[in-house]
């Protein structure tokens, strides 16, 4: 029998699962969606509303040079517009690179924790990763520098990080660019960067003005709250969104995403109200869940990750179960939904988004409760 055959590497992917969306609670129980990291507070009316709009233009081509949308940015940034390229989600942005700049025989580099789209990205395109091993959970250059070498077609840093929330400061991004070879390819991945509050934080655009080798990706998937719209973007020195506008579908986003996307992007009160909401209740969670007795990893993000060690196996015997697998559990059964780590490599830990005032009392409450059972 023979069948076609994918290319070598593919078949070593491990799918992406998705967060859950719905929960174990009694139907009609307020349900806490916490497990993607979404904004609590949606995206701006002005971007519903030239979402509806587009729908009258729906037979015509999206303008596939995304021009009012990349200006847009470029003003708001202060960068130049012709190195934005707009993608249908920033991870097919992340994709694209690997599959344009590595290849079989090739390795691309990212740490231990890092978001579960690189390894896929990598394999997809038949290169090898190579992981960092990050000691604390905060993406290590003494290890990045280390295993970086002349067959190191491509890093890739999330910064800040997801799942773990950390970060690295300006100066270090700096050194690890630094340490890297001209010819390797340092893609920041900056889906948060707007939630960031610490002074020494930069998103990089001017490493990307300094450097051939760097590029930055965006997201209105998170602060913008428009994940189901997919839509992203990458800035990326002339050579770079050259090679990604040769490749990329000519109509990769879509006319109601660009609309909706330059609405957002004008509505700064209403991006600055989801930047104080995060900034109000990130801490809030983090202190109320300390204060419980859990470890929680500091963040910069829009999520938190919490331990649940093998000792508090909530109400339910073990059955050889993490604490977090029960931790999950007991959480759904009380409508909060949160994201199991297994897939990264922390079993023992749960990814929480940061909600609305409601979800987060909600967070604490079934905590509480998981805790106190698990004591009695
Ligand atoms: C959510 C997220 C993204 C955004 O992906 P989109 O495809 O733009 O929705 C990118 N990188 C990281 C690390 C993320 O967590």
């Amino acid at each position: 029998m023979s069948a076609p055959t994918p290319q070598p590497g593919i078949l070593d992917i491990k799918p992406y699962v998705a967060g859950a969306s719905s929960a174990s609670s009694t139907p009609g129980t307020h349900v806490s969606r916490l497990a993607s990291n979404e904004s609590p507070l949606g995206p701006s009316p002005r971007a519903i509303e030239a979402y509806k709009q587009a729908a009258d233009t729906l037979h015509r081509y999206p303008d596939g040079g995304a021009s009012a949308l990349r200006a847009a940015l470029a003003e708001r940034h202060g960068i130049d517009a012709q190195g934005i390229v707009c993608g249908n989600g920033s991870d097919e942005l992340l994709a694209l690179l690997a599959k344009c700049y590595a290849g079989p025989g090739d390795d691309v580099l990212f740490s231990e924790f890092g978001f579960l789209i690189y390894p896929i990205a990598t394999r997809a395109a038949g290169a090898t990763p190579v992981v960092a091993p990050e000691p604390d959970l905060r993406a290590d250059i003494e290890a990045f520098a280390r295993l970086a070498g002349a067959n190191t077609h491509m890093v890739y840093l999330a910064n800040p990080n997801n799942p773990t929330g950390s970060y690295i400061t300006a100066p270090e991004l700096r050194d690890l660019h630094g340490r890297l070879p001209d010819e390797t390819l340092l893609v920041i991945d900056a889906a948060y960067a707007e939630y960031v509050m610490a002074d020494d934080y930069d998103a990089g655009f001017t490493m990307v003005e300094d450097f051939d080798n760097v590029v930055i990706t965006r997201t209105f998937s998170k602060l913008y709250g428009l994940a189901g719209l997919r839509l992203g973007w990458a800035y990326c020195p002339p050579a770079v969104a050259d090679v990604l506008n040769r490749v990329r579908g000519p109509f990769n986003v879509t006319a109601p995403a660009l609309a909706a996307g330059l609405a957002a992007l004008g509505d700064v009160a209403h991006a600055e109200a989801a930047r104080e909401h995060n900034a109000r209740w990130l801490p809030w969670l983090a202190t109320e869940l300390r204060a419980l007795g859990l470890v929680v990893h500091p963040s910069v993000a829009n999520f938190i990750l919490v331990e649940f060690p093998e000792s508090s196996n909530g109400p339910e015997p073990s059955k050889g179960q993490g604490g977090a697998i029960a931790a999950l559990a007991h959480l759904s059964s009380h409508g909060v939904i949160a994201r199991d780590m297994g897939g990264y490599g922390l079993p023992d830990c749960l990814r929480i988004g940061i909600g609305t005032e409601q979800d987060m009392r909600a967070v604490v409450a079934a905590c509480a409760e998981f805790l106190s059972l698990s004591e009695g």
